[in-house]
């Protein structure tokens, strides 16, 4: 398809969307109306745990900003973060207010931190998502949970096994493609990703699928040679469609605490993040590491991943994980 054919499929898109109508107006995410996750209530109880604790002392001055940096930290919202946060709870509430006021504070203070702008659903054909990460953080299945997601919407899926380095990663991507009923291309092991990536946006196009998303390999962040390969797979798929990839997602694993950070700082650095999804939550009681994501980095965090199975992955909801820390019952 030519550029100009992609052009006016998404100008008709955006007409469609403002009669209230289109393929790609997203229906309730494939989890739909579940209550709170799980995962995230426990990847929140231990930091709630702590604030609970320091709120519940009489206030003593200084000691209550002490023992709450001590709490987020250990909760793996790291130093940086920390500091900031409570800066902005001084300066809303001054630094001799009582513990309900802090609280308070600490609270609109986490809430307004991991507030983002909602994701935009699609609205170019075919849409584009490259999805990054070091291996093992939850890539593959991640996909798969998104390929359900945009199947449960209507959307013909098409999956890209780009991660050609590890063996298994392709089986695996194909395994999520026939749970999801989504197309894959994929090539014998150890062909060249951009090669791959090249296949599969053609193949896209030609067959006018709704979502693309592929899989890109993981191998030890800190080596040169993938983030250039990542760089060379964005330029494959911006060559075929001018304005993809739609979306860069960086998968990170919350297992990894601080670690998770300084992955996403060197995938920032190599491509065009638009986008985080934090996976393992229900493993960790460590969930401190999305508002570290967050301030740092500046990246929405657009889903948590709670489980293994395909309903999963949860929409990231600011309000939700703050209920989570704060709200007595509910840690
Ligand atoms: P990749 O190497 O990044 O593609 O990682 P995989 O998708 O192969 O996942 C690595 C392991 O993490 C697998 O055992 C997955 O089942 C598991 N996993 C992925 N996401 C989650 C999650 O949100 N929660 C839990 N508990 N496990 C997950």
């Amino acid at each position: 398809m030519e550029p100009a054919v992609v052009v006016a499929a998404a100008t008709a898109g955006v007409a469609a969307l403002a009669g209230g109508v289109g393929w790609w107006v997203d229906a309730a995410p494939a989890a739909g109306p579940l209550p709170a996750p799980t995962g995230l209530r426990a990847a929140a109880r231990r930091l709630a745990g702590q604030l609970e604790l320091v709120f519940a002392k009489p206030a003593a001055g200084d000691a209550v900003w002490a023992e709450l940096e001590d709490a987020l930290v250990g909760a793996d919202v790291g130093v940086k973060t920390a500091t900031a946060l409570l800066d902005a709870v001084r300066a809303r509430v001054g630094r001799g207010a009582d513990a309900p006021a802090i609280r308070a504070a600490l609270r609109a203070e986490i809430v307004r931190l991991l507030t983002a702008p909602p994701a935009a659903s699609p609205h170019a054909k075919p849409w584009v998502v490259l999805v990054t990460g070091v291996n093992g953080v939850g890539k593959t299945t991640t996909i798969g949970k998104l390929a359900a997601r945009h199947a449960a919407a209507g959307r013909r899926v098409l999956l890209v096994a780009g991660d050609t380095f590890r063996a298994a990663a392709g089986d695996q991507l194909g395994v999520w493609a026939e749970r999801t009923g989504a197309q894959i291309v994929r090539h014998a092991a150890d062909a060249q990703p951009s090669a791959v990536v090249f296949d599969g946006v053609k193949a896209a196009l030609a067959r006018g699928v709704d979502v693309v998303l592929i899989d890109t390999a993981g191998r030890l962040h800190t080596r040169t040679p993938l983030m250039e390969e990542l760089r060379k797979v964005r330029r494959v798929i911006a060559r075929e469609i001018p304005d993809a990839p739609h979306d860069v997602l960086l998968v990170l694993d919350a297992t990894t605490g601080q670690n998770a950070v300084s992955q996403a700082r060197t995938f920032t650095e190599a491509v065009d993040v638009t986008g985080v999804i934090v996976t393992k939550l229900d493993g960790t009681a460590r969930g401190g590491v999305l508002l570290a994501v967050r301030h740092e980095l500046g990246l929405p965090i657009r889903d948590v991943g709670v489980g293994e199975g395909v309903s999963d992955l949860r929409p990231f909801d600011a309000e939700e994980f703050a209920s989570a820390l704060f709200d007595a019952g509910n840690s």
